[in-house]
């Protein structure tokens, strides 16, 4: 949680650069303790041995590491030694930091909202015109709004979304939507209370709660249908008299001498419409077309989620996310309601089974069905025999954005990973949160390209967060996906157990996906102790060379997950992002009150 000193350094940006302190947005430190982790039973890892000797003959063959994975290898090293220190200092620091954390509790906005028939500013007359009104569009026009700014919303279907997407909020994301004063959007929506997560492999099972200990006992996860909670927001934005919130569909931007001046877009009526700002965010969402010249989209689907409602059935862990660690990729499970439960299936690649020949459902009833916890299995298979089944692809995209003067990215149009962790919102309502503390202190948005100058701290400030939740996501969809190299296998059983463990074991990487804790460092130093874990249990209780072979490919595909990842969101922005010239811009006029 925010202290008075923290909300006060982000209130006004000027403070945090001089002071040269990290961003308030990085939470305080999480208690982490290093103990010896348990030991695994070496029995089990023989019989594995045992079942892999086919391969031996191709491993002994390919002793020789390609130059690129004897640079991961390096790199891994390096890295675990490093993660391995880091881990030793945070639990030393851990002491000094409670009796601080004690201290920090939340505080919940009192601010009470009623709604406005009033019409809301001509389009020609407002600060900031925001396309698309999903989770970031409705947010930030509610608070930008709030805020006194002229804010006009276009909207292309302003009906309630029918969708399979962003229906678990992170804690992380719930303490925003506290910042922000949005809170009571989960009110009167049947949201469930998500308290942590339940991991399930090959029969197993280990739960992972939220370290919320030192939170107000209101806060926790929350899941919902996804509508509902699009409509509240809307609702809530469309209640500050100086926001307008009109349905209409953007078709491009307007730009003069490189400013963006507007959009055009067309209306319900079908009339085409031009509206000016001096101010332009585009939030139009993951398939967005007007991000093309606001920056350089490298979209990757790595697989789609296929969507099942599951009814008259109980989770295993009630108000818990429930990971299955299935083959080929996970499988997900949380409520929506009090009487729905969410599956999304995770199938690698951009291709689904057709679901209208019923492939999809025989592959649903036939790969799937096996691997789900036998509490959901008939209520899966009614799901399927209902046929309401539904797909999205997972995309992801780093963000990497053309400073444009007149026009910001927001949301996923701006930046995406995979839903495993269900991190976007967070990762919106944060970067939310940044940008209304950067307006804040602007008297006018007319001076496009000393504004343009000043915002481009906003892609730096955001980094620490936003790139450990996406960092996190990618490389857990990679660690939690089966695969037949028997490095890969060990690292993943390592992942399941290393969580198992409990203690610091399961709250750090718990608290970076819960985005209560997202800094880059703890994510490093969770990653690398994994792949140390999973290498020591090989070396146990004899180190065979064959084994060492495993332990040392292990280290080097941990490697070649993770690096990639951190260089396509940016080492030095993601770590030293003070070091980012842009981090310290002083805003171009400061209000005057
Ligand atoms: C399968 C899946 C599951 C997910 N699950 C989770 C989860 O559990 N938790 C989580 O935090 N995140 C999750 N995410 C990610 C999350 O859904 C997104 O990060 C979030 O919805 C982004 O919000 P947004 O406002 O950018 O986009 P959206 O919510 O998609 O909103 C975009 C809006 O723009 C409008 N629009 C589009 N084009 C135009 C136009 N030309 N003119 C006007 N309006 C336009 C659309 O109608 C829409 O209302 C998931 C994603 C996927 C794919």
């Amino acid at each position: 949680m925010l202290t008075a000193a923290t909300v006060h350094r982000f209130t006004n940006p000027l403070s945090l650069r001089t002071s040269r302190q990290r961003p308030a947005h990085i939470f305080r430190d999480e208690s982490l303790k290093f103990g010896a982790p348990e030991l695994s039973t070496g029995g089990r890892i023989v019989r594995e041995l045992n079942e892999q000797r086919g391969r031996k003959k191709r491993m002994g063959v390919v002793m020789v590491l390609s130059q690129q994975h004897q640079h991961y290898l390096l790199g891994g090293i390096a890295a675990s030694l490093l993660g391995l220190g880091l881990l030793f200092l945070l639990s030393r620091s851990h002491s000094k930091n409670e009796s601080k954390q004690n201290g920090n509790r939340i505080r919940r906005s009192d601010e009470k909202f009623e709604v406005s028939d009033e019409s809301g500013p001509d389009s020609d007359l407002a600060d900031v015109i925001v396309v698309g009104a999903g989770v970031a569009g409705s947010a930030l026009a509610y608070t930008i709004g709030k805020d006194g700014r002229r804010v006009h919303v276009i909207e292309r279907d302003l009906r309630e979304p029918d969708r399979i997407v962003g229906e678990l909020l992170q804690p992380g994301g719930y303490l925003k939507l506290i910042e922000l004063g949005l809170d009571d959007c989960m009110e009167e929506i049947d949201a469930q209370r998500i308290s942590g997560y339940a991991l399930f492999k090959d029969g197993k099972n280990t739960k992972l709660p939220y370290p919320l200990k030192k939170y107000h006992s209101d806060v926790a996860g929350r899941s919902f249908h996804n509508g509902r909670f699009i409509q509240r927001m809307r609702e809530k934005a469309a209640s500050i008299p100086n926001v307008k919130l009109e349905q209409g569909t953007v078709t491009a931007l307007l730009e003069e001498n490189g400013i963006v001046k507007g959009v055009s877009y067309k209306t319900k009526a079908g009339e085409e419409l031009k509206a000016y700002a001096p101010l332009t965010v585009v939030c139009d969402g993951c398939f967005s077309n007007l991000r093309r010249t606001l920056c350089s989209p490298k979209v990757d689907v790595p697989s789609c989620f296929v969507g099942l409602v599951l009814e008259n059935c109980q989770l295993p862990c009630p108000n818990h996310g429930h990971v299955i660690l299935a083959d080929p990729s996970p499988i997900l499970f949380y409520p929506i309601s009090s009487t729905e439960i969410r599956c999304l299936v995770d199938v690698p690649g951009q291709k689904v089974p057709p679901i209208l020949n019923g492939e999809m459902a025989n592959y649903l009833k036939t790969v799937v069905a096996p691997q789900i916890p036998s509490e959901l299995h008939d209520a899966f298979i009614s799901a399927i025999d209902r046929g309401s089944i539904r797909t999205m692809p997972n995309k992801s995209m780093p963000a990497s954005p053309y400073p444009t003067p007149g026009a910001l990215l927001m949301g996923d149009a701006f930046n995406m990973r995979h839903p495993l962790t269900g991190g976007g919102m967070t990762v919106a309502l944060s970067d939310i949160v940044v940008l209304r503390n950067l307006l804040r202190p602007l008297d006018d948005l007319h001076d496009a390209s000393s504004l343009c100058e000043y915002l481009e701290s906003f892609y730096t400030l955001r980094k620490p967060v936003a790139s450990t939740i996406n960092t996190l996501a990618g490389a857990l969809y990679k660690v939690f996906s089966a695969s037949p190299d028997p490095a890969r296998k060990e690292m993943r059983q390592a992942c399941f157990d290393y969580l198992s463990l409990g203690g610091v074991f399961s709250n750090g990487p718990i608290s970076l996906l819960s985005g209560l804790n997202p800094r880059p460092l703890v994510l490093v130093a969770h990653f690398f102790a994994v792949a140390i874990y999973g290498v020591w249990r090989l070396l146990l209780p004899f180190p065979s060379p064959k084994r060492l072979w495993i332990g040392v490919r292990l280290i080097s595909c941990a490697s070649a997950i993770i690096f990639p990842i951190m260089k396509a969101e940016g080492f030095r922005q993601m770590f030293f992002p003070a070091t980012v010239p842009a981090y310290y811009r002083a805003p171009p006029a400061l209000k005057h009150h």
